[in-house]
């Protein structure tokens, strides 16, 4: 286990005296080495928010984080700066986080310069050594984050994430804002890095498509809560949760024996600040009854390493 999420809430104040909005809402699963975690939901539920408190750069209001096996909340000075480094994150927006004035040589300096490793290591090989590893070369260090494409940002984003030699990395909606067949590349160098570098991935998006294609355990989250996690091969077996099953349905499958009949689902995602009584999911699902207005259910393991959320399977 690398990563271990132990009843997380992230609880924020809302705009109106006395509101508060449950961005995470009591989760609790693990990360294993080496795997991706995908986590899949609609904006709003939580996701950015639970990938941000597991790297720390957002407190959890109650519950613990252990990063192999060490409480991460209580972490100072240089101890957290250690785990910083075994940690990063890279989002959907490359531009906004690369410095527009900044060439590319600087952008990838800045991790080594962060950590005081200038003068330590040959910083000047071990960028080739990235810029190689994200398939671009020397030519591109000179040149300013305007001058490459989205794909080509995004490459420097994650050479930046893997400067410091990170055991895990947080991919938030990192292939979001790119075209398709810009997507399947960038996903492919994620897939690659992850073998040649033993990484692990922690991948959110709200694209249950490409959580699918990229990992090897997938958590649907709904307003704050986890309400399925299972490996990918039981995901595809069997969805329990109605909400998976209606996510799952949108997906085009390539076999036309294997498609489902897409369920719509009524309405909007429900406000944060007003979720729900019961089950959160109980104004939009096909199959609510009494008991779920009223009760929320826990999520329990209904087969091996397959976890539930839902009134009907227990
Ligand atoms: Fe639907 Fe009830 Fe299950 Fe919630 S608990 S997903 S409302 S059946
Ligand atoms: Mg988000």
């Amino acid at each position: 286990v690398l990563v271990k999420a132990d009843h997380v809430k992230v609880y924020f104040k809302g705009k109106k005296r006395g509101q508060t909005v449950k961005a995470v809402d009591d989760v609790s699963f693990e990360i294993m080495k080496g795997e991706t975690f995908g986590v899949v939901g609609e904006s709003g539920c939580g996701k950015s928010t639970l990938g941000r408190t597991l790297i720390r750069l957002q407190q959890p209001t109650e519950g613990h984080i252990y990063l192999n096996g060490t409480d991460i909340a209580g972490l100072k000075g240089a101890q957290l700066k250690e785990m910083r480094k075994e940690a990063q994150i890279i989002f959907q927006d490359p531009s906004a986080c690369l410095n527009p004035r900044r060439t590319i040589k600087q952008i990838l300096m800045e991790p080594f310069e962060i950590h005081n490793l200038k003068g330590k290591i040959d910083v000047d090989a071990k960028i080739m050594e990235l810029l190689q590893l994200v398939g671009l070369d020397s030519y591109h260090l000179s040149r300013y984050p305007h001058e490459l494409s989205g794909g080509q940002k995004q490459r420097i984003g994650i050479a930046r994430a893997l400067a410091l030699e990170p055991q895990i990395i947080i991919c938030d909606e990192a292939v979001s804002a790119l075209d398709v067949s810009v997507q399947a590349q960038v996903l492919n160098l994620l897939q690659e890095l992850k073998e040649k570098l033993g990484l692990t991935y922690f991948f959110i998006s709200h694209n249950l498509n490409v959580v699918y294609q990229v990992s090897d355990r997938v958590g649907v989250m709904y307003l704050g809560k986890m309400v399925e996690i299972a490996n990918y091969d039981q995901l595809y077996e069997k969805r329990y949760h109605p909400y998976t099953e209606a996510l799952l349905s949108a997906i085009p499958q390539v076999d036309q024996e294997e498609q489902k009949e897409r369920i719509h689902l009524e309405g909007e995602v429900p406000s944060p600040y007003d979720p729900p009584s019961g089950c959160h999911f109980h104004t939009r699902c096909p199959k609510a009854c009494d008991k779920c207005r009223q009760t929320a259910p826990e999520l329990k393991e209904v087969a091996p390493g397959h976890y539930v959320a839902c009134h009907l399977y227990e």
